[in-house]
């Protein structure tokens, strides 16, 4: 295979045998409009594209890379791992490493969040698996879940999901049956009013309230305090279960996840199940869902709910898992927020200079701008901004050699790799990207 020149060679030879170019829709900037990239590489906190052009990264793979790109021992560990076969489609120890190491890090003094894990390959296996095993649990069928959340690309978790489909303006998706549609209630996020009058209109019918740990899909949307811990309340008082998807949160904006933060800020809370992904494979297709052992047990061989998988608990990807989590430690969570506060910052400086409405969303580490002058609450506030305006800001960033997530409704992240003079590259980029955002017209 030759290499293509540019990337817009590239893309057009990608979408004469793959649908719109791409194997994942946000990568093909349908919401930024151009080129999209086509990334030969990457390194620390670099991705480099078909022409050889690097880039400074904010995207890191959309969270996974915590550590930055190919750190030199994850690296080696699935080179190792990789030179001793690549799928047995048997148990392996490092599987058991991996739960051990990961029911470990979820624990806040002598209280635990999970005491089982099953591992699987993608976050969207992990939320299904989740709900199934709260409907088995329960022998309900209704889920609640929350506008503007995302859980992966089931079925039954479609509807009001955030980046994705906003940025294609679709509601949900086509191919989703109406029954299965309908047994999904789509909530106003951080509305205790909206939760309680769900269970108040179907009585003994709700399985189980889902809800990412921190909202990062419709842009950064923190809970508001305490509201974590009241969905998990309000579940048990109607028999109902919680499930906290900390796919996106798990291991990225602290050891112990946004659970951990929600712990060490004094709320007692312990979720039922809860769902990794993302920064748990380091980079590779590593995923699982965590839990109560009574609540766990009842997938198969124990119990009646099936769930399998050919590649689950694949060993080069649990290799990366491993050796990912066991770098992260207190320093790493360290640099990344002062990372994150340094990038949030100037991006706030650069756009107040040139006088362009915004606001910072922050949960943690985790940040995103929106082009409206009111705070952000709830979905409809994210889609009320003037998205035109993060365009040019787009454009002028990667004009400048920063890759910037390719929607307004993304977070944007920072890895450990992230040193001054990749923050001071991000810097000096900003404000004639500001400038950009300020002419913007839609
Ligand atoms: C990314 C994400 C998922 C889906 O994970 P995939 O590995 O892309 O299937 C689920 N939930 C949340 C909160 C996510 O951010």
């Amino acid at each position: 295979m030759t290499t293509p020149m540019s990337n817009a060679d590239a893309a057009a030879r990608a979408r004469a045998v793959i649908p719109g170019g791409v194997n994942s829709p946000v990568r093909a900037f349908g919401s930024v409009g151009g080129t999209p990239l086509s990334i030969v590489s990457a390194s620390g906190a670099h991705v480099t594209d078909v022409t050889g052009r690097q880039y400074v990264d904010l995207v890191a793979s959309w969270g996974p890379a915590l550590l930055g790109h190919a750190h030199p021992e994850v690296v080696k560990a699935v080179q190792h791992a990789a030179s001793r076969g690549l799928s047995f489609g048997a148990s392996t120890p490092g599987e058991t490493e991996l739960a051990e190491f990961v029911i470990d890090r979820l624990r806040h003094g002598d209280r635990r969040a999970i005491e089982r894990l099953r591992l699987v390959s993608t976050g969207t296996e992990a939320t299904m698996t989740a709900i199934r095993i709260a409907r088995g649990a329960t022998g309900r069928d209704v889920i609640v879940k929350f506008a503007g959340h995302y859980h992966g690309h089931s079925d039954g978790l479609l509807a009001e999901s955030g980046s994705g489909v906003a940025t294609l303006g679709l509601p949900g998706s086509a191919g989703v049956p109406a029954d299965i549609a309908a047994l999904t209630l789509v909530l106003p996020y951080n509305d205790r009013a909206a939760v309680e009058a769900a269970f108040a209109a179907h009585p003994g019918r709700i399985a189980a309230i889902i809800a990412e740990a921190s909202g990062a899909n419709a842009g950064v949307l923190a809970p508001e305090p305490g509201f974590n811990r009241f969905l998990s309340d309000t579940a048990h008082a109607h028999g109902a279960l919680f499930i906290l998807d900390e796919v996106l949160t798990g291991f990225r904006v602290g050891a112990a996840g946004w659970w951990g933060l929600e712990q060490a800020a004094g709320q007692e809370w312990t979720p039922d199940l809860v769902t990794f992904g993302k920064v748990i494979g380091g980079g590779m297709p590593l995923a699982a869902i965590g839990g109560r052992t009574d609540l766990m047990e009842l997938l198969a061989p124990l119990g009646p709910v099936y769930q399998a998988g050919t590649l689950s608990g694949n060993p080069l990807a649990v290799a990366a898992g491993l050796a990912t989590l066991r770098l992260a430690d207190a320093e790493v969570y360290r640099r990344v927020d002062a990372a994150s506060d340094a990038v949030a910052t100037a991006a706030h400086d650069a756009l107040e200079a040139e006088g362009v409405a915004h606001i910072v969303s922050r949960a943690g580490s985790l940040f995103s701008i929106a082009f409206r002058t009111d705070p952000v609450r709830d979905y409809d506030d994210a889609r009320a901004q003037e998205a035109f305006r993060y365009r040019a800001f787009f454009h002028a960033m990667l004009d400048a050699g920063v890759a910037l997530p390719p929607s307004v409704f993304e977070a944007w992240f920072l890895t450990a790799a992230h040193d001054d003079r990749a923050l001071e590259h991000v810097f000096a980029a900003l404000p004639a990207a500001a400038r950009a955002a300020a002419s913007a017209r839609p």
